[in-house]
């Protein structure tokens, strides 16, 4: 997977993904199992290591969003339990047989056809339902539930009835409250018992009431603060940084970058590293980012380019040379402080990461590799 090519490296900290999890584990209702969330390839930073490393740990039940995203995951995980989160869509319901997915049936059309498979081949089809307590995204609506085919749904093998919450990320949000009764009403209004899943990575810090039999956290194993405020519970996972290709002493009044924007005179030096909005650097950091040079802080100066930023290094004490590297995520900065700075989410920042880094996985990813690195060793 590592592309020598690039200069910017991206590493991926596998150690702390384990770390991560086993914390939110931790946290969790006796009894109740934790799963992962590795849909988007693990929130950019790669399903196959990810989900190794996850399983390593006793996770057993992962959640992607796609067919496709589910059988990369097979490819790695024979024994796992894959659902996917966007239905029974995007391949054969064979496709999904054979692969052993398992889909989130998220609308009374979705039932309609999963049970259809499962006349067809004469057996119980393995399926979440989804329901919908305040989202308004994927899910059956109330009114839905009230129709839910029960006879039909006999021919299924329901494993969880799930839901999702809209703001666990604000504990106060009288939303998590509401979402959890009407949750317990719609559910008890289904006649018999399912086993349950409510809580994402914040709603599994909201407590025990929120955990139900499954959880399905994703941002906080990868490091990024579940919630809106307060000090990250989770431990840092990537580290992300460029490569200087040029350091420059401007020696003449003049502007640096696309629309001349930003006006520097001498004595100034800047530096310009090898990463730009196609790398997931969003082209909103413009006057916003900074970057670390010997841990240092030297703001961004000028539009962000698409291969390409320039830092303002004048008051940098040490210069640094070509082929030193700028931190952008690290210890200095976390993916959700540059979040800030663009004006997004840690979760944007990660998914939008790109493939164009060279990747380094630090940490085993199972046994099976950890043996391999020994016997290297
Ligand atoms: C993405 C997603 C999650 C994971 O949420 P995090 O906030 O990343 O923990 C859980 N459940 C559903 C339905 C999702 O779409």
């Amino acid at each position: 997977m590592n592309n020598t090519a690039s200069l910017s490296t991206l590493d991926i900290n596998l150690d702390a993904v384990t770390r991560n999890y086993l914390f939110l584990n931790k946290k969790m209702k006796l009894g109740a199992d934790c799963g992962a969330v590795v849909k988007a390839d693990a929130y950019g930073l790669g399903a196959g290591p990810v989900a190794k490393t996850l399983y390593a740990q006793n996770c057993r039940h992962f959640f992607v969003a796609t067919f496709d995203e589910g059988a990369a995951v097979r490819a790695v995980l024979p024994e796992a339990l894959i659902y996917v989160l966007h239905g029974p869509h995007g391949a054969a319901e064979e496709d999904f047989a054979a692969q052993n997915l398992v889909p989130v049936l998220n609308s009374l059309p979705d039932i309609e056809y999963w049970t259809a498979f499962a006349a067809k081949t004469g057996r119980k089809q393995a399926a979440i339902l989804h329901i919908d307590t305040g989202m308004n995204r994927l899910g059956l609506g109330r009114a839905d539930v009230t129709k839910l085919p029960f006879d039909a749904l006999k021919s299924l093998d329901i494993r969880y009835v799930m839901s999702h919450l809209a703001c666990p990320d604000t504990p106060a949000h009288p939303m998590n409250r509401a979402q959890l009764e009407l949750f317990r009403t719609l559910t008890a209004a289904m006649g018999r018992p399912f086993r349950y899943s409510l809580a994402n990575s914040a709603g599994i810090l909201l407590g025990e009431d929120w955990h139900f039999d499954l959880t399905r956290p994703g941002c906080g194993i990868y490091g990024i603060n579940p919630l809106n405020e307060g000090p990250n519970p989770m431990q840092p996972v990537v580290t992300l940084s460029g490569m200087i290709l040029q350091v420059r002493d401007i020696d003449a009044p003049g502007t640096v970058g696309y629309g001349a924007t930003y006006p520097v005179s001498p004595p100034a030096k800047t530096a310009t590293v090898s990463l730009g909005y196609a790398d997931g650097y969003f082209r909103s950091l413009t006057g916003q980012g900074s970057v670390f040079i010997g841990g240092k802080k030297c703001p961004v100066v000028g539009r962000v380019s698409m291969d390409s930023i320039v830092a303002d290094i004048t008051a940098l004490e040490t210069m640094p040379r070509p082929g030193d590297m700028a931190e952008i995520i690290g210890p200095h900065q976390t993916a959700d402080d540059v979040a800030k700075q663009a004006g997004t989410i840690g979760y944007e920042v990660l998914t939008a990461l790109g493939n164009r880094y060279k990747r380094v996985y630090t940490g085993a990813q199972d046994e099976s590799s950890r043996r391999n690195e020994d016997a290297a060793a």
